[in-house]
């Protein structure tokens, strides 16, 4: 009888045991809302930017139905702000900052969305303002950097300079001609091409990471050195994506989109050619430097 007893007492706890995890769960997957007060985005730019928070909101939504964005009508109510700025440099001002010391009183982060260039105000693609604002949006929900140079966390996204260069949109130039042979000839260059630049870039992260430093001076031109590592690994992702998407695009017999897929391939292999040297600038100026002549 007592046994009975105890293994319906077992059974009961069991069930509330389970009881108590799913309600448990259940708060877990509770909505969480994020207010935000978006600084007014200036006129002559309403247009081009208008869906860029929209985009940058929809696309954490997918990941996580249970979050929501709210936008508040003052800064006060917000949990953190968005700004919009017309200028930046690799000081990095689109950097989601949790410090509070501003003018809102409240963290925020900026996305860039002009920038000058020997002395014009140019302003960058919307996509790439997207790009920023959905890192950030990231950071202000709590995420930190991704290894993964696919993931939208992964740090690259902030060396913008580089991030411009490498995604300006190649327009075709002519509509006509045999995109068959011109997107397999393509292809058959990019395969080696990536292969070669690649094993290069691979073969100078041992030393760059393995090197001591003595001197500030030194120390930041190493620092400098591995920030464009991380700019460099990005490339080489895109490259070898686009690669496949270019190889996808073939077997459908849609040659031409597989030829300018290609030929952004290649602009982003040609683009770690220029990191590569200029990693080993930096390199050889950081060892000049830990031992002065
Ligand atoms: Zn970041």
């Amino acid at each position: 009888m007592g046994v009975k007893i105890t293994r319906i007492m077992k059974l009961f706890y069991g069930i509330l045991a389970s009881f108590i995890l799913l309600s448990g769960t259940m708060t877990n997957a509770e909505a969480q809302t994020y207010k935000i007060y978006v600084q007014q985005i200036p006129q002559m730019w309403k247009k081009t930017f208008d869906q860029v928070l929209p985009n940058a909101f929809q696309y954490w939504k997918q990941k996580n139905p249970d979050v929501s964005f709210e936008l508040t009508k003052y800064p006060d109510p917000s949990d953190f702000v968005i700004e919009w700025s017309s200028q930046f440099d690799e000081s990095k001002t689109g950097h989601y900052s949790s410090d509070t010391e501003n003018y809102y009183d409240k963290p925020k982060f900026t996305v860039p969305l002009a920038y000058l260039k020997a002395g014009k105000l140019k302003t960058v693609s919307p996509e790439f303002a997207t790009e920023i604002a959905k890192h950030n949006l990231g950071h202000a929900m709590g995420l930190s950097h991704s290894d993964d140079p696919k993931d939208i966390m992964y740090p690259q996204i902030e060396n913008y300079e580089s991030w411009m260069k490498v995604n300006t949109k190649v327009s075709p130039k002519n509509t006509t001609g045999d995109w068959k042979p011109k997107a397999e000839k393509l292809q058959a260059q990019l395969g080696k091409k990536i292969d070669a630049s690649e094993a290069k870039f691979s073969a100078l992260i041992p030393s760059i990471n393995s090197t001591w430093t003595t001197n500030k001076a030194s120390e930041a031109e190493m620092k400098k050195a591995q920030n464009i590592i991380f700019v460099g690994r990005k490339l080489v992702s895109d490259a070898e994506s686009f690669k496949v998407d270019g190889d996808d695009l073939l077997s459908q017999a849609k040659y031409s989109d597989a030829y300018y897929k290609y030929l952004d391939s290649m602009n982003r292999i040609k683009s770690l050619d220029a990191k590569i040297t200029e990693i080993k600038k930096m390199f050889n100026k950081a060892i000049s430097l830990e031992s002065p002549k």
